[in-house]
C-alpha cells in the first residue's frame, strides 16, 4: 500500500510520502533507546505539564487537524472534530489520574509477614520503547488512546501508523514535540507493514499494541510471540445490539441509527447486528429503517452530511460483496443495498439494513465494516443470547430492556468486554477498554490500559 493521502471522497491522490529506508528507521531507534533512558525516570508531574499542554495544542488545532482528518479518511468534519476533543480529554485524564493508577501497592501485612518480609509493596516501571501499529478509522484516537497512558507511565512510543493517513501520523509527532515531550519520546515511523517485522524483532523494542484487522493481529502476535514481547490487540467486532420487550423501542432504534452509522460506519465497536425480540421487532424494525433512510449521504466537508465516503475503494468492494452474498443466499434488503445516485466519484454507500439473515451467509460471521445493519428477529432471551454469541467476536455489545433480570443475564451471559444498557457503545477513559474470542486481548483506558506497558515489579525487604 503507497503511503499516500487519498480523499476517499472524490478518490484523488492529494500527496504521497517516502517511506524511511532502513538507516532512518535504525537513526529512530537509537533516538528512541536515548529518549527513554532519561525519560523514564521524568517525575509524573512533569509528564502531567507536558500531556496537558499537548491537549491544549491539540484544542488550538481542532479545526485543521479535523480536515485533515476527513480528507485522509473521510470521516465528516463534524467526526473529526468530536474526535479531537475526545482525545484532549483523554490526554488530560491521563495527565490528572496516571499517578494514582500507578501508586505503588501494599500487600496486606499478614500476607507481608507471612512471605517472610519485614515489608513489600509492588512499583510499576515503564518497559521502554513500545511499537503502536494503528488504524486509519480514528487516526488521532486510536493513537492517543494508547499514547497517552504510555507516556504517562514514562515508556516511549513508536507510531507505525495505517498508510492513508501519514498526515495525520506526522502531526502527532509534531504535536507531542511541540508540546515539549523530549526528542525520541513520540516519533512517528512512515513505513510499509512489511516493515514492521525488523522494527518489532529489534532488542530496542519493547512491546507492540495493534488496533486493525485479524491478519495485521495475528502477525504482529506470533512475530511478538516469537521474541517473547508483550503485545495488546483490538481486532474488530460485530457487536449485538439487542432490543427486548420492555425496552423503548422507539429511542432504541433512534440510537440503534447512530450506532450503527458513527463514523461512516467504519467503528469496531459500532453496533453491527441488531437482534430484536419477536413482540417489537416489526416496530423497531420500522424506526430504524426510516431512521437509516433520513440519513444525508455526501462530501464528509459538509456540516450537515451524516455519512460520508467509506475510506478506501477496496473498503467498498468489501461491503458490496457481504450484501450481495446475503442477497444471493435469500436475505433482504430493507434499505439501501447500493451505491447511493449522483455519486460519480468517491466510495460512498447507502446506509443499509439487511433482514432475513441465516447462519451461513457470510455477513453473519464477518464484520461490516460500512454503513451496513444486519438485522434477526428471536423469540426470547435464550435466543437472543445465542444469536449475540454466534460470532467469532467479542468486542462490546448493547442491549435495550428496563427488566433487571434481564440485564444481570445479559451481563452474564454475553461473551464481549461490555454491556452497555439501554445506550450505545462509547469509550471513555475511565472505562477498561477491550476484547475476547478474536477481537484480540488486553485492555486500553482506565488503569488497566496504563498497566499494560508496565514492570509490575515485587519489592521485597528481608
Ligand atoms: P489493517 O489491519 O490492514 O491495518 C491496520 C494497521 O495494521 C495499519 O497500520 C496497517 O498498515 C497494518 N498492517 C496491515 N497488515 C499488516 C500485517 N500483515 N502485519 C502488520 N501490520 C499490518 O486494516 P485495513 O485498513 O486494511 O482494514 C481491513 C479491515 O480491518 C476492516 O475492514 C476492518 O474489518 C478491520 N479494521 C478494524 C479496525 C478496528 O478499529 N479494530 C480498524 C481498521 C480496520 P498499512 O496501512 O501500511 O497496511
Amino acid at each position: 500500500m503507497p503511503i499516500a493521502t487519498v480523499n476517499p471522497a472524490d478518490g484523488e491522490t492529494l500527496k504521497t510520502f517516502d517511506a524511511l529506508t532502513s538507516e532512518e528507521t535504525e537513526e529512530r531507534l537509537v533516538t528512541a533507546e536515548a529518549a527513554f533512558r532519561t525519560y523514564r525516570v521524568s517525575d509524573f508531574d512533569e509528564r502531567a505539564r507536558l500531556l496537558t499542554r499537548a491537549a491544549d495544542l491539540l484544542d488550538d488545532d481542532t479545526d485543521d487537524i479535523a480536515r485533515v482528518m476527513t480528507t485522509e479518511m473521510g470521516k465528516t468534519v463534524v467526526a473529526a472534530r468530536a474526535e479531537a476533543a475526545k482525545c484532549a480529554k483523554a490526554m488530560r485524564w491521563y495527565a490528572t489520574h496516571a499517578r494514582g493508577l500507578l501508586a505503588d501497592e501494599f500487600p496486606d501485612e499478614e500476607d507481608v509477614r507471612d512471605s517472610g518480609a519485614s515489608k513489600g509493596r509492588v512499583v510499576y516501571r515503564p518497559l521502554g520503547a513500545v511499537l503502536a501499529v494503528m488504524p486509519w478509522n480514528f487516526p488521532l484516537w486510536q493513537v492517543v488512546r494508547f499514547a497517552a497512558p504510555a507516556l504517562m507511565a514514562g515508556n516511549v512510543a513508536l507510531l507505525k501508523h495505517a498508510s492513508n493517513v501519514p498526515q495525520t501520523a506526522l502531526y502527532l509527532e509534531d504535536l507531542f514535540r511541540r508540546a515539549g515531550f523530549p526528542e525520541g519520546c513520540f516519533q512517528t515511523l512512515l513505513v510499509p507493514s512489511s516493515a514492521i517485522e525488523g522494527i518489532l524483532r529489534d532488542r530496542r523494542v519493547a512491546a507492540a499494541t495493534l488496533t486493525g484487522s485479524e491478519p495485521a493481529g495475528r502477525s504482529v502476535a506470533s512475530i511478538a510471540g516469537d521474541e517473547i514481547k508483550k503485545t495488546v490487540l483490538e481486532l474488530g467486532g460485530s457487536d449485538p445490539y439487542v432490543v427486548m420487550p420492555s425496552a423503548d423501542v422507539e429511542s432504541a432504534a433512534r440510537t440503534a441509527v447512530t450506532a450503527r452509522v458513527q463514523n461512516n460506519g467504519q467503528s469496531c465497536i459500532a453496533a453491527k447486528r441488531f437482534i430484536v425480540h419477536t413482540d417489537v421487532y416489526d416496530t423497531f424494525a420500522e424506526h430504524f429503517v426510516a431512521g437509516m433512510r433520513a440519513l444525508k449521504v455526501g462530501d464528509p466537508l459538509d456540516e450537515s452530511t451524516d455519512v460520508g465516503p467509506v475510506s478506501s475503494e477496496q473498503g467498498r468492494a468489501d461491503l458490496e460483496e457481504l450484501v450481495n452474498d446475503a442477497v444471493d443466499r435469500g436475505a433482504n434488503v430493507l434499505c439501501g443495498g447500493r451505491r447511493p445516485k449522483g455519486f460519480d466519484r468517491g466510495w460512498f454507500y447507502e446506509p443499509t439494513v439487511v433482514a432475513g439473515i441465516t447462519p451461513e451467509m457470510r455477513i453473519h460471521q464477518e464484520e461490516t465494516f460500512g454503513p451496513v445493519a444486519t438485522l434477526y428477529r428471536v423469540a426470547d432471551l435464550d435466543e437472543a443470547v445465542a444469536v449475540a454469541n454466534d460470532t467469532p467476536f467479542g468486542l462490546s455489545s448493547n442491549v435495550w430492556t428496563r427488566d433487571d433480570s434481564d440485564v444481570e443475564r445479559f451481563v452474564r451471559d454475553l461473551e464481549a468486554g461490555g454491556v452497555y444498557v439501554n445506550g450505545m457503545t462509547a469509550s471513555h477513559p475511565a472505562f477498561p477498554f477491550g476484547g475476547v474470542k478474536r477481537s484480540g486481548y488486553g485492555r486500553e483506558l482506565a488503569g488497566h490500559g496504563i498497566k499494560e506497558f508496565c514492570n509490575a515489579t515485587t519489592v521485597w525487604h528481608a
